[in-house]
């Protein structure tokens, strides 16, 4: 049968362990006299072969000699414990896992500020009695979400409301999610962090999703591990599975009868047990050779490099880093400035815990155990491929504002900065740039640097572009007599202009009112909104004369309906000529009254009867709507017998 194996990636010690591990043997390699404070790691086989080494173990710093270099594991110490390290002057070096050594900085630095601190985890465990001995302040542990509401209960009736939570790097994800839901209910100023480290929960994960793959699960690890004791568990749900210690025990197992088998192992199983057992199975299924490179291949990290662009999965979201699974031994860290370059969102808005990124390596820091990566640069690279085709198509994008620089604006679009010159922020000019920040806009690009990375927009041929498309769709669109809706935009002393849509007609001040006026702004200002309809148009010249006075309004038609001969009314004198005197009757219609109808006697002079501006009441005494006259009478109202005597005076000034 042709077997086939595959090693779990993250079988074996976490990076935390690991770098621990490796920092006693090469301090041991340096001819250090090495002691460790407790047990590096619990795995009888490895502390064994550092005591061969010569590596001691202390409890405490009073039992270490001067000339010991004492090695702190990865579980972390207390601050009293470093106090006493430096008060005996004594050398150490600090094994400190990474993400404990963070939870010691979040404990100390709030309960300077006065905050309670409650740990979430096992109140017996070298790593919380850690945590606690780094807070100045009140320090609770609780185990799970009754304790947490029971503490909280107590502190609230002794006033405290300052309160932070933090969990034990192990402690359960589940119980974790439950503490939070319901702390938040009962004490709304909580503070929590999830300090959670994943290594075990991706552990655990990929040996399910080995296990579901292989007919045969190997799980190597210390009987009593609790981590490599769970790792079966969690395996034999899907296929056989069988824990071993070390590598002897594989000759009584029948692995030469299953086809694909899976390798993990505990977190404190070191690599060299790993290897034993690999190195029997190949003996046993006579594949040494492929078997040695696999575990070669499965044990070596893959080199990374700065530059380098990698996949990772999420698996913690801290308000200002996110942490990733990139495959490798160390940690991936992404600072919250490398996550995006929008400010306003939340790590949680940009990632899930679960997703699979791409990303770039910025710094391997090999000592600490972490890598640091950049989403924000990986997505610009891809969004600056996007801008390069969007050039060569012509393709309009859309972004965000986000900062004004000299000569213009940059526009974010998908983590990539495009550069607006300011005279192509908008078809006007924007005199000051700061108005248009954090606005969205659509954009063309014009320029692409490529050696440079860089890109200049044009937001200003966008707007073009669709002005263009409108007007040429109102051209199509538009006829004589059609009603439009429109803002005036510009007033001169022939008539008004009225934006139609993108395309502008004009008012003639003739059609802006029946009476005549002297300018526009009489009727209209810039501003208003008015009903207008297209009166005549040139297609070819782009020219519209537009219609605005309505018939109704038409004071002809008003004095038609309202006015007859033989009607008295009141009218005003505006003007004089040789022949008469003008008066208005209604605005828009002036009626003339004769020379001879003025007064019963013969008139020299009107100015000496009449004046401009007085108001004087007449007969209409003839209406001649087809040549808009109107004659009135002011002698027709005069008593009978002075008519009479002026007639007859009229009559021999006739002869
Ligand atoms: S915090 Fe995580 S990586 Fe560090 S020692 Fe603990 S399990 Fe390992």
């Amino acid at each position: 049968m042709n077997n086939r194996i595959t090693v779990a990636k993250t079988a074996g010690f976490c990076f935390g362990v690991d770098r621990a591990v490796n920092m006693v043997y090469d301090l041991s390699n340096q001819n250090k006299k090495v002691c460790t404070l407790g047990p590096i790691i619990h795995n009888p086989q490895l502390v064994e072969d550092l005591s061969k080494k010569g590596v001691s173990i202390i409890s405490s710093p009073e039992e270490a000699q001067k000339d010991d270099t004492i090695v702190i594991r990865s579980h972390g110490v207390g601050k009293e414990v470093y106090d006493n390290l430096t008060k005996l002057n004594l050398n150490y070096v600090d094994a400190t896992c990474p993400f404990v050594a963070k939870i010691h900085r979040i404990v100390r630095e709030k309960s300077l500020q006065g905050y309670t601190i409650i740990i979430a985890g096992d109140k017996n465990h070298p790593e919380v009695l850690g945590i606690k001995g780094h807070s100045v302040t009140e320090t609770y542990v609780i185990k799970d979400e009754q304790e947490l509401l029971e503490c909280l209960k107590v502190l609230k009736n002794f006033g405290k409301t300052d309160i932070i939570l933090v969990a034990q790097t192990t402690y359960n994800t589940k119980i974790w999610s439950e503490c939070i839901k319901s702390a938040k209910k009962v004490c709304t100023n909580l503070i929590f962090f999830d300090t959670i480290c994943n290594a075990t929960n991706e552990r655990q994960a990929e040996a399910v999703s080995l296990a579901k793959k292989s007919d045969l699960m190997i799980v190597v690890g210390g009987k009593e591990s609790s981590n490599t004791k769970k790792l079966k568990d969690v395996c034999e749900k899907y296929t056989t599975t069988h824990l071993i210690e070390t590598a002897d025990e594989l000759f009584n197992l029948p692995i030469s009868n299953y086809e694909t088998i899976g390798v993990t192992a505990g977190a404190s199983t070191p690599a060299y047990i790993i290897k034993e057992v690999i190195k029997t199975m190949s003996e046993i299924l006579n594949q040494e050779e492929n078997f040695a490179l696999l575990f070669e291949q499965s044990l070596e990290t893959e080199k990374l490099y700065n530059g380098k662009r990698v996949k990772g999965i999420v698996t913690t979201i801290a308000p200002n880093e996110v942490h990733v699974d990139i495959g490798a031994k160390q940690a991936g860290i992404i600072p919250r400035d490398e996550l995006s370059e929008n400010p306003d969102l939340k790590s949680s808005d940009i990632v899930s815990v679960g997703d699979e990124i791409e990303l770039i390596v910025l710094k391997v820091n090999d000592q600490e155990g972490i890598v640091t990566l950049s989403k924000k640069r990986c997505d610009a690279q891809a969004a600056f491929e996007e801008v390069k085709k969007a050039y060569e198509e012509g393709k309009v994008l859309t972004g965000t504002i986000t900062n004004v620089v000299k000569g213009g604006v940059l526009v974010l679009y998908n983590n990539t900065k495009v550069f607006i010159p300011a005279s192509q922020v908008s078809d006007k000019r924007v005199e000051d740039l700061t108005t248009v920040l954090k606005q969205e806009v659509s954009f063309k690009i014009l320029e692409v640097n490529e050696r440079r990375g860089r890109a200049l927009g044009s937001v200003k041929a966008v707007i073009n572009e669709n002005k263009k498309a409108v007007e040429e769709k109102f051209w199509a669109d538009i006829e004589v007599g059609k009603q439009y809706k429109g803002e005036v935009k510009s007033l001169t002393s022939y008539g008004a202009f009225v934006d139609l849509g993108g395309v502008d007609g004009m008012i003639h001040i003739t059609e802006l009112a029946w009476t005549k006026i002297k300018h526009p702004s009489e009727v209209v200002n810039v501003g208003d909104v008015v009903e207008v309809y297209v009166k005549d148009l040139d297609k070819e010249k782009h020219r519209i004369s537009l219609g605005y006075k309505k018939t109704e309004d038409n004071p002809w038609v008003k004095f038609e309906n309202e006015y007859k001969v033989g009607d008295v009314v009141k009218v005003k004198i505006v003007s004089f000529t040789s022949y008469g005197a003008f008066a208005t009757i209604i605005p828009g219609i002036d009626g003339l009254i004769h020379i001879s109808q003025i007064a019963n006697q013969r008139v020299e002079k009107i100015e000496e009867i009449l004046e401009i501006g007085q108001e004087v009441e007449a007969k209409i005494i003839d209406i001649n709507l087809d040549e808009k006259r109107v004659s009135l009478s002011m002698r027709a109202l005069l008593p009978e017998e002075d008519q009479k005597i002026a007639k007859e005076e009229q009559a021999v000034e006739e002869e």
